[in-house]
């Protein structure tokens, strides 16, 4: 059985995983599409959605190549369901049993007895390993690749990648200061997306007001990103992954590369000046939209949040934050 080499970016939403997916995916030896986990809800209306490439996904070249390359394979694919999300089972009692997050390993072997007992998980399971296999393996091979980056993020998904026979699956966990990522949850449009209005919300534009959070909903969402990441590396062993800061790539990139580079091994030093000069076609957030190759590090927040804010983040993740050294 051929084995695809997969990097897997684990960090909460908004910490600079596509950012990091590009620069890496501009690597030679390395290939990327960002999310792996082509979910079709996130996508919305996909005859408007674009890829980072700027064209229209359905028209985008390399995205037409790709359900030929997955049918030379004998794995049928389309992006309204490309069946590659691991929670994307028909069955009512396993969607209940897959929907919490990654937790501790005596909750998640419950979760797995639970799951072993529902025939449509059984029988999605293999399916979705299958998928998600030669999904990495195509794309590689479409980009003359060795190594595939998924930066889907969230943990669950991850634990189930790792558990792909098909896969050898290193980690980059990805972490940024939480009161940053806390700003993004309460105006995702403003603080984690293209910067040309125009092209937020998956290239449509719009403000997204209806994902917006409070301050106390933003700091609980992304302490529970960062325990359930915690709970996932817990199982894994300690040189299967890297730990990156958004700050430290930002501040040097070519050092955080060089590191990552070292830990993938692949080539070092065979990065590009300008990683958006490198043809790529991504899906995922809004950034891959923008032109520019600068890499700013964010902090808005500084200017942005209010006393009342930084009380609220304090009271409900401070604690953790200050664990990771941010203080
Ligand atoms: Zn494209």
């Amino acid at each position: 059985m051929a084995v695809t080499r997969l990097a897997y970016i684990l960090a909460a939403s908004h910490s600079g995983s596509t950012l990091l997916s590009m620069l890496l995916g501009s690597h030679p030896q390395i290939a990327t599409i960002g999310e792996m986990n082509l979910s079709p809800q996130a996508m919305g209306d996909l005859d408007r959605y674009r890829c980072s490439c700027g064209q229209f996904i359905r028209r985008c070249a390399f995205w037409q190549k790709v359900p030929e390359a997955m049918h030379r394979r004998g794995v049928a694919f389309d992006l309204a369901c490309a069946g590659t999300d691991y929670r994307s089972v028909r069955s009512r009692y396993a969607q209940r049993l897959i929907k919490p997050m990654h937790r501790s390993t005596a909750l998640e072997r419950i979760r797995d007895v639970g799951l072993s007992l529902s025939p449509a998980w059984r029988a999605a399971l293999p399916e979705v390993h299958r998928r998600n296999a030669t999904l990495a393996s195509t794309v590689a091979e479409l980009a003359g690749a060795q190594l595939v980056v998924d930066s889907s993020k969230v943990g669950l998904r991850l634990k189930y990648l790792l558990r792909n026979p098909e896969l050898d699956v290193k980690v980059i966990r990805l972490v940024r200061d939480g009161r940053a990522v806390a700003l993004t949850y309460m105006d995702p449009a403003g603080f984690a997306d293209a910067s040309d209005p125009s092209k937020r919300a998956g290239g449509t534009g719009g403000d997204r007001g209806d994902e917006r959070l409070s301050m106390r909903q933003a700091a609980y969402e992304w302490r529970r990103c960062m325990e359930e990441a915690e709970h996932v590396l817990q199982g894994l062993d300690r040189s299967r992954w890297i730990e990156v800061r958004y700050e430290d790539y930002c501040s040097d990139p070519d050092a955080t590369l060089d590191r990552l580079h070292r830990f993938l091994d692949v080539e070092p030093g065979g990065q590009p000046r300008e990683f958006r000069s490198v043809e790529q076609h991504i899906v995922g957030n809004g950034m891959r939209l923008d032109t520019t190759s600068e890499i700013r590090l964010d902090e808005r927040w500084r200017e942005i949040l209010t006393e009342p804010d930084l009380q609220a983040f304090d009271a409900g993740a401070g604690r953790l934050n200050r664990r990771y050294g941010y203080e």
